[in-house]
């Protein structure tokens, strides 16, 4: 893939998020990988063959047509559609390839079910309710009218209830975190008690690592699966520091030249060099979803030592200070990741651009993009 016009380069590494993969598996016994959004910038052809193949069966993405994206490229395996079908060819769809729906509208199961008939198969449906974050999903007062419902709609085959935590990254939050997992669970024991026994499923990543009360049947890792430690920084950050990191982007230098004291660089001049300097030119900008919010904050990385961003970034072009540092036109600098002490990390880059890792990896994972197969899938 690309989009024509940049010379930036994001390199991702499928089989790291495979044994990422292992390692969270291990902890939690049912993980079942996020894949949605493109694995989260990562490209999701790769991630679910290297996943598939470490022996992961069932996949989350978003939307149905992700879902069956997924499929068309893996025909074996299972989806799950975290945001379940809008609408009557998205409830075909689903019902007709076997994805199992979060469902968390009386409409979805309704039109899930008449899809269902048609398909001539049972339609695979999570209950998705709302226990804290407010987004999606039937609410537990909602319960009675769910259950009259589903007692209407014979070719559901209700699997699990499901909802998601709003704040499971934030240690100070336990309590909210636990009090939305006492609700579903709740929840899940009405069902029960009136003849609908499910799974339950509500950790993210976070919650996978820092909660193991919380891993029920079945859990939903993303981010984690990408090498980011969501706890990073967290009194909670020490079972996500064996993660491996699954992208890297680099970009070529375009010039190499003086700065003498006293001039400024790039729009507005909002740097001055305070003393002789050399800067290199990289060839990568906001058109490369590359933050004009890193101006005169961001590193990149050089052969192992940080460069600091000089002046704004701009559509196509980017600033460093390289002074001191042998670099010629034609040479690669890392935008995020790259050799030695002066590695960019997601959480660094994130923390500069004032976002988080996932922003990082959406972003910067739509530009050309290569995979490549480590020999070694436990490089930990
Ligand atoms: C994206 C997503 C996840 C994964 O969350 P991470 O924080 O990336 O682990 C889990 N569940 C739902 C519903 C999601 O949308």
């Amino acid at each position: 893939m690309g989009i024509g016009y940049n010379l930036v380069s994001t390199r991702v590494y499928p089989r790291r998020i495979a044994a990422n993969w292992k390692l969270l598996a291990a902890r939690s016994g049912n993980a079942w990988p996020v894949i949605k959004s493109d694995a989260y910038g990562h490209g999701l052809a790769g991630a679910a063959r290297e996943l598939a193949a470490a022996g992961a069966a069932d996949f989350c993405v978003g939307t149905v047509g992700e879902a069956a994206q997924l499929l068309d490229a893996m025909p074996g395996v299972r989806a799950v559609s975290l945001l379940g079908p809008l609408d009557r060819a998205e409830c075909a769809e689903a019902a007709g390839r076997g994805v199992l729906c979060f469902c968390g509208r009386f409409e979805q199961l309704a039109m899930l079910d008449e899809a269902a008939r048609d398909a001539g198969r049972p339609a695979r449906v999570a209950l998705k309710f709302d226990t804290g974050m407010a987004r999606l999903g039937f609410t537990a007062s909602d319960l009675p009218e769910v259950l009259e419902t589903l007692a209407a709609c014979p070719d559901l085959q209700v699997e699990l209830a499901a909802s998601h935590l709003a704040t499971a990254d934030e240690p100070a939050t336990r309590d909210f975190v636990l009090g939305q997992g006492r609700i579903l669970k709740e929840i899940a024991d009405s069902l029960g008690a009136a003849g609908r026994r499910v799974g339950i499923c509500l950790a993210n990543s976070a919650a996978l690592l820092a909660y193991p009360e919380l891993h029920f049947d079945v859990q939903r890792p993303g981010i984690a699966l990408y090498g980011a430690n969501p706890l990073h920084g967290t009194s909670q950050d020490e079972p996500g520091l064996g993660l491996l990191p699954a992208m890297e982007v680099t970009a070529p230098i375009l010039s190499v030249h003086d700065l003498p004291a006293g001039a400024g660089i790039s729009y507005g001049r909002t740097f001055i060099a305070p003393r002789d300097m050399r800067v290199a030119v990289v060839a990568v900008g906001y058109a490369d979803n590359y933050s004009r919010g890193l101006a005169n904050k961001g590193f990149m990385n050089l052969a192992g030592t940080r460069a600091p961003i000089l002046g704004r970034v701009c559509m196509q072009m980017t600033a460093v200070d390289v002074t001191g540092l042998p670099c010629s036109a034609g040479d690669e600098i890392f935008l995020l990741g790259g050799p030695g002490p002066g590695a960019v990390t997601a959480e660094d880059l994130a923390g500069w651009w004032g976002t988080i890792t996932y922003e990082v990896f959406c972003l910067l994972g739509q530009n050309p993009r290569t995979e490549v197969l480590d020999t070694a899938p436990d490089l930990a």
